[in-house]
């Protein structure tokens, strides 16, 4: 993935990302992070290409390398000692229209279809294969950036 095309895709991500947060969809996500425990949850948020790159990014921004093994199943985005999303702001599409009851409920496909059609044509064009779990998906990011 070239530079150019890997820049173009974040900014798409992120543009798609921002235009969610206008839909006037009723949701309020404080952060509880239960969602963010997915062997408690038993559901793992799953990322287009693009997403990861931007995920990767963001978390490589704090000065992590790595992913840290997390075997109790909790996302490895998630700081141990403060509970909170290390990458909030860039938190893919899935942790934004989840299933959480606490933040509203999972949001209808249909209300918004065409981003989600907008992520899957990035994926395409960057050479991905699909939707891959959280920690896939950044993991292969992150070796490529
Ligand atoms: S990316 Fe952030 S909001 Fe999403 S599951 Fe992981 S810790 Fe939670």
């Amino acid at each position: 993935m070239s530079p150019k095309k890997s820049q173009s895709a974040v900014e798409e991500v992120s543009q798609i990302y921002a235009e969610l947060a206008q839909r006037p969809i009723l949701r309020n996500c404080t952060r509880l992070t239960e969602c963010c425990h997915f062997k408690l949850t038993g559901r793992t948020p799953y990322l287009t290409k693009g997403e990861g790159v931007v995920a990767a990014r963001a978390f490589r921004a704090t000065g992590r390398k790595s992913l840290p093994k997390n075997p109790d199943g909790i996302c490895p985005m998630l700081h141990r000692q403060s509970g909170a999303c290390l990458i909030y702001h860039d938190r893919p599409f899935g942790c934004r229209t989840h299933f959480c009851a606490a933040a509203g409920g999972p949001v209808a496909r249909r209300e918004v279809l065409d981003l989600i059609r907008r992520l899957e044509k990035i994926d395409v064009d960057l050479g991905g294969n699909g939707p891959r779990t959280l920690q896939a998906a950044v993991a292969d990011a992150l070796e490529k950036i």
